[in-house]
Parts: C-alpha cells; sequence; structure tokens
C-alpha cells in the first residue's frame, strides 16, 4: 500500500488481494482478508481453549479414577436359566455394590466397586466401562477382563449376541465415535487378536489359521513375548492390523472371533479353558504423541478341577488355566498391595499383561456369577477372587466420614470430567462452523482475484481507492502501518500525477458502472456466508446504493470490490496505465 499526499489529499491504495480493511478515517474496505485473519485469530483462540479443557478433564479423569480405584473390581449376575419351568431359590441377594451368598450351611457377604444384578442390560454395563475407555484414549493402558465359571456370562458381556452387543463391539464403536468427535487430536487403531491355550500363544488374526490341536501346539503357536528397554510389552510375530473405520474393525474382530471357534471341534467345552484377548493399539496425535493399548480379555472358565470331574488332557486345561487365573489373582494383588515385586513372570497372560496392569494402568475386572444353588461353590470361589483383587481399597474399611469425602471428591470431578465434554462439544461446533466459512472466504476471495488478475492482467495490481484528507486523518501513524502490513509494490503502479488530477476532478462524480455490478453480484454471493462482517456489509450495501443509477446500464463483469462510492477505484485510469506498458 503506498499514500501520497497531494494537495491536502491522501490517495490510499492497497494491493488486490487485501481489501477488508479500517483505514485510518474510520472508513472500512469491503473485502476479505480482514475476515480471513479474523477467522484464523478466532480459530486458534478456540484451539487453545480446547486443549486447556482437554488438560482439566484428563487430570480430573485420572483423579477420578484414581480415588475409584485404578483397579475396579464388578460383579455380574447371570440371570437364571430355567429348567423344566422348576422355579429355582437363588442364591444370592444383591446390593449396589454387596452381594451376600446364602445356602445350605453357607453364609458370606462380600464387596465388590459395582453390582449388576440379574435385569441389568449390556448398556447398564457398558456405562460403567465407559470412563475407562477415554483414559485409555488419554494414553493409559487398559484393561478390561470378564472373569468367572464357564456358563456364568463372560463372552456375553465381552461379545454379546446380534441385538445386545456386549462390552467390545461397543468399545469399538465408542472409540471410533470419540475419534471423529475429537477435533484437537487426530487418532488412528489397530488390533489384534490372540489366544492362550495350556501356555501357549495363538494369532488368530494371522492370514492363513493352522488347525489347533493340542498335539499340533509346538508348531501353531510360536509366538514369544518381548519386553522392550522402556517396559512395553511385544508378543513377537503378532499380526497388528489398521483399522481405519469402525466396518473394518468389526470385520476384524469377527474374523478373530471366527479363528476361536472353528479351529476347535467342541467350541464350548475348549473356549472355555483358553483365554481370548483382543487388543486394540490407540496412536493419538495431538500437541504430542501417544500410543496406549486397550486390552479385552475373554478369560478361560475358573470352575474348579474336581467339580467337573476332568482327567487328561481336560484336567491339563483346567490346570492351565487354574494357574494362569492364580498368577494374574496374585499380579492384581500385588499391584493393589503396592509391593515391590510383582509375580508377572508366573504365567504367559501375566507376561502379556505386565505393562498394562501396573501404573498408571487402568484395570476392569468384571467377576461372573450363577445365581444359581447348585454353583454356590464356584460363586464363592469367584467372589473370593474379586475380594482378593480389591481387598484393600475396600469401601468396608474406609471410616464413615473420610467415605463421604471421597465420595463428595468422585461428585465434584464428575463434574469438572462432565462440564468439561460439554464445553469441548461446543467448542468442537464452533471450531467446525469458523472453519467451513473460512474455507468459503477462501474460496471467494481466489475466485475474486482471479477475476480481477483477468481483467487487469495481473493478480498483485493496486487500485486507488480513496482520498482522505490528510489534515483529517485522526492517526496519520496508522497509515504507515497498513502501508507496511501489505508490502509495497511496484513503482509503476503507483498512481501518476496526471492520473491523480483525472481523479480528483471525477471523483465526487463519477462511478464506475462495471464496479456497481459487480458490488450487487458480490453481496449475492456474500449473503450465504452468515460470518462475514457487518461493518463489511453495510459498505457493500451503501457502495451498492449509491450507485444503483448507474448499474442498469453497466455491462456484465464477474466480481470485483469496493469502498463508499465516492471513493471508488478509478479502475479504468489503472487499467489504461497497465495497457500502455504493454
Ligand atoms: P461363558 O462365556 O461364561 O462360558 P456365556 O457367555 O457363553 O458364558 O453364557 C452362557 C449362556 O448364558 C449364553 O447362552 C448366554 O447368552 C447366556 N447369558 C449369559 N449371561 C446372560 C445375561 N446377562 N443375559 C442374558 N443371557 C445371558
Ligand atoms: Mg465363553
Amino acid at each position: 500500500m503506498e499514500s501520497e499526499a497531494m494537495g491536502g489529499h491522501v490517495n490510499v491504495m492497497v494491493p488486490l488481494e487485501s481489501l477488508s480493511l479500517e483505514l485510518p478515517n474510520g472508513e472500512i474496505l469491503v473485502g476479505y482478508d480482514k475476515d480471513i485473519s479474523d477467522l484464523q485469530e478466532e480459530i486458534s483462540v478456540l484451539r487453545s481453549r480446547q486443549r486447556h479443557l482437554d488438560r482439566r478433564r484428563r487430570e480430573a479423569l485420572d483423579k477420578l479414577i484414581d480415588l475409584k480405584g485404578s483397579i475396579r473390581v464388578f460383579c455380574r449376575v447371570r440371570p437364571f436359566v430355567q429348567m423344566n419351568n422348576l422355579k429355582t431359590k437363588s442364591s444370592v441377594n444383591v446390593e449396589q455394590e454387596k452381594i451376600a451368598v446364602k445356602s445350605v450351611g453357607i453364609k458370606k457377604e462380600f464387596s465388590v466397586d459395582r453390582v449388576f444384578d440379574q435385569e441389568s442390560t449390556q448398556e447398564d454395563v457398558f456405562q460403567e466401562v465407559k470412563p475407562i475407555l477415554r483414559s485409555a484414549l488419554d494414553g493409559h493402558n487398559v484393561c478390561i477382563l470378564a472373569y468367572g465359571q464357564t456358563g456364568t456370562g463372560k463372552t456375553y458381556t465381552m461379545e454379546g449376541t446380534d441385538g445386545k452387543l456386549g462390552i467390545v463391539p461397543r468399545a469399538i464403536q465408542e472409540l471410533f465415535s470419540h475419534a471423529s468427535e475429537d477435533s484437537s487430536s487426530t487418532y488412528s487403531f489397530s488390533i489384534s487378536m490372540l489366544e492362550v491355550y495350556l501356555g501357549s500363544l495363538r494369532d488368530l488374526l494371522a492370514p492363513r489359521q493352522p488347525l489347533f490341536r493340542p498335539s499340533e501346539c509346538s508348531t501353531a503357536c510360536n509366538l514369544s513375548i518381548l519386553a522392550t528397554k522402556t517396559g512395553a510389552v511385544e508378543v513377537e510375530g503378532l499380526t497388528d492390523v489398521s483399522i481405519p473405520d469402525l466396518k473394518k474393525a468389526n470385520q476384524w474382530y469377527c474374523r478373530g472371533r471366527r479363528a476361536r471357534s472353528t479351529s476347535w471341534t467342541n467350541v464350548n467345552d475348549v473356549s472355555s479353558r483358553s483365554h481370548c484377548l483382543a487388543r486394540i493399539t490407540i496412536r493419538r496425535h495431538g500437541a504430542t504423541e501417544e500410543v496406549s493399548k486397550l486390552w479385552l480379555i475373554d478369560l478361560g472358565g475358573s470352575e474348579r478341577l474336581l467339580k467337573t470331574g476332568a482327567s487328561g488332557l481336560t484336567m491339563d486345561e483346567g490346570k492351565a488355566i487354574n494357574l494362569s487365573l492364580s498368577a494374574l489373582g496374585d499380579v492384581i494383588a500385588a499391584l493393589r498391595r503396592k509391593r515391590s515385586h510383582v509375580p508377572y513372570r508366573n504365567s504367559k497372560l501375566t507376561q502379556i499383561l505386565s505393562d498394562s496392569l501396573g501404573d498408571g494402568s487402568k484395570v476392569l475386572m468384571v467377576v461372573h456369577i450363577s445365581p444359581s444353588e447348585d454353583d454356590v461353590g464356584e460363586t464363592v470361589c469367584s467372589l473370593s477372587f474379586a475380594k482378593r483383587a480389591r481387598s484393600i481399597e475396600s469401601n468396608r474399611d474406609i471410616p464413615e466420614d473420610l467415605k463421604m469425602l471421597k465420595q463428595k471428591q468422585i461428585a465434584e470431578l464428575d463434574k469438572v470430567v462432565c462440564d468439561a465434554d460439554e464445553e469441548q462439544k461446543y467448542l468442537n461446533e464452533q471450531i467446525s462452523r469458523a472453519e467451513i466459512t473460512l474455507e468459503e472466504k477462501k474460496k471467494l476471495n481466489s475466485s475474486i482475484c482471479q477475476v480481477l488478475s483477468d481483467e487487469k492482467g495481473s493478480p498483485r495490481s493496486t487500485l486507488v481507492i480513496g482520498h482522505t484528507d490528510a489534515t483529517e486523518s485522526p492517526h496519520p501513524t496508522e497509515k504507515a502501518k497498513i502501508r507496511v502490513s501489505h508490502g509495497s509494490v511496484p513503482h509503476f503502479m503507483s498512481s501518476t500525477v496526471s492520473s491523480r488530477q483525472r481523479h480528483s476532478a471525477g471523483s465526487n462524480s463519477v462511478s464506475n458502472p462495471r464496479l456497481a455490478k459487480s458490488v450487487n453480484r458480490y453481496q449475492a454471493e456474500l449473503s450465504g456466508s452468515q460470518s462475514f462482517s457487518y461493518s463489511s456489509c453495510k459498505n457493500a450495501a451503501k457502495a451498492s446504493n449509491s450507485m444503483d443509477s448507474t448499474a442498469a446500464s453497466a455491462p456484465q463483469r464477474r466480481g470485483s470490490f469496493v469502498s463508499r462510492p465516492v471513493q471508488r477505484a478509478p479502475l479504468h485510469q489503472h487499467r489504461r496505465r497497465m495497457s500502455s506498458l504493454t
């Protein structure tokens, strides 16, 4: 931009692509660049607020999960299976956090973090699981395990049925849904699935699945567990497939489930004596890059060998399951007691999970029980396992006043997380709206520049757009600022003495009819864009109104811009100057 004092007047010249400026005399030039930079500024402010909120939510969620316990134990009671329409008496009575087991010669009470009774739905369970998924998205390793006797509903809870989806498909859905809503980070996911059987590991997503029989185990299950220097654990050679969308994720998950079942002759029998693990690796690309693992595990049946009357291979399978489950119980108990030695190495299962059970990780175990009197022995065993896993932080050990304080803190943190989530949603909407408007403006701007450059033969031409009295100007130094901010223009593009004389002679009366036409069109284009600044619209309107009389006879023109009509740019003069150069 260039300003020249001449006879007490100043000609303000701006490059064509910088046409939305508030001039020192208060006049606003219609154009887009100022709007664009305002929008960019607005988006960056919103994004920084978003980052701040995300930090606050993460901190609150972390505290919340720690207060609730980073190892949580839930109990789900399977509904009665009615046999021959006989009404069977239930051996369990449940409250929100308590289960009482009563039967002949047995009367025991257990506390857990949450009880899901026989009427509970898949949705009820998932609602309690959701917060821990957010932790996984925030960069923590997370383990969700289904524990219990065979037939008590572990697979039902984890996988679900067609109309009643379980934790795994819902969790996958939740991850993708959160990823699409969170505009502050981008996420990528990958999935692996494996089975642990008789102490061996089998890749469920490997390209070709060899028939998995115990006799072939040494060749079929050749995966080994590696611990990296950073403490992360990797299963060597385990297939890890990228899942770009929900559909692909479900396809791979179904494929893994099929691979587990089709290789066995007696599916229920054997699947209850193996552990099935699905691992979703979450990569969050935000201000920093974070990688976390979400383990979703359907454990083998925990029934006692004596009851099943097992022998031979079944006995070995049962022993292997029992060994790994008691190793898991030992690890969780050691972690709960904050022991310096955690016996991860006692089983393959705990080795694989060693970076996802300890410090910084979140663990959720859903212990499944049957309400049947016949299963009361197993029910007591499963609940004893649950009790051991959570014995240290059990609410029963906490004095009443501390318990109240804890509940108050939990409620407060819950509110912080919810409020932050709400505000995030609002910010996301604002950002996407601002981004759409910004794109529209950029497109419009570039098409206008294109039109003008077509007309003028140069995209960086300069127009004389106004005359202001230098002596009247309230902020003379502002002009210099504008000049600096828009760069210098070639000397030949400055107004000449004769052009200035021509201009000042005609400035009060001459209007460019082409320009008037273009303003009308401009307004029509702008009407679709809600965030176009009010002042700009107002000026454009003023300009077009005062030029209406000349517009009728004007030839059609594709687009242009204008300040106040009396200060209209003498396009024709400039064009003449440009053409005289060629
Ligand atoms: P597990 O995996 O522990 O051996 P399953 O998940 O296979 O047990 O459940 C055994 C049967 O009980 C299945 O037919 C399942 O659909 C049914 N079932 C288990 N829990 C529930 C529940 N909460 N609601 C309805 N049906 C259930
Ligand atoms: Mg099962």
